[in-house]
């Protein structure tokens, strides 16, 4: 059973097999700016990791701050971001985007989940994601797989990813908050996936009530 009682101890053995930290927390370590994390978090809805990374560093080249994507029209920063998922759709969020960092926040990313939710583009999961990497400030981003594994290991009974963060505000300790993405996010892709999860290979099979092969 994975409850609060042993919580601590499971992210520590996720911790010790993570084998590649996901994106975001590869370019927190490269110091990247709250802006790019924001505009990589964007780009990265509904496409792969690896593809994300590969396409906001070629972005980051020529982008740093949000004034740098106003010398794009969206034609052209469809190009850029081309061939990531909604690139046209993204493009264009990511130059209204700018505009209203540019002509509302003097160029800064706001730091309150409120106003990070009313920018183009931005959800609950993104305005996380931001709070959490890019200013160490309390919050929770949770996805599908965030949510799927939770409910797996029995930790919680929810039925969305918003339920689930909420739940998890009131009993996850606080130290573990800004781990959950990065930790549970590769966990869910290469282990406890969607579909037949690898239980054979995972290090919480002895814990996990969903395990399909208890040791
Ligand atoms: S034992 Fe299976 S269901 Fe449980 S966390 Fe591991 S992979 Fe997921």
């Amino acid at each position: 059973m994975i409850s609060e009682e042993n919580i601590i101890e499971v992210f520590e053995i996720l911790e010790s097999h993570l084998k590649e930290k996901n994106m975001i927390q590869k370019f927190i370590d490269e110091k990247f700016t709250p802006f790019q994390i924001l505009v990589a978090t964007i780009l990265s809805a509904r496409t792969r990791d690896e593809q994300s990374e590969e396409i906001s560093r070629r972005l980051f080249k020529k982008v740093k701050m949000p004034r740098d994507l106003l010398k794009f029209n969206k034609k052209q920063l469809a190009k850029e971001i081309y061939p990531i998922g909604f690139y046209r759709t993204k493009a264009k969020n990511l130059i209204k985007l700018a505009k209203i960092l540019v002509e509302k926040y003097d160029g800064r990313i706001p730091e309150k989940m409120e106003e990070l939710l009313k920018l183009p583009g931005v959800g609950r999961k993104t305005a996380n994601i931001v709070l959490a990497y890019a200013f160490n400030k309390p919050a929770i981003a949770v996805d599908t797989h965030v949510h799927r594994i939770f409910n797996r290991w029995g930790f919680l009974k929810t039925k969305k990813p918003e339920e689930t963060e909420m739940e998890l505000r009131k009993r996850l300790p606080r130290k573990l908050w800004g781990k959950v993405n990065n930790l549970l996010v590769n966990f869910g892709k290469n282990i406890c996936k969607p579909i037949k999860p690898l239980c054979d290979k995972c290090p919480l099979n002895s814990l996990c009530p969903f395990s399909k092969c208890q040791k």
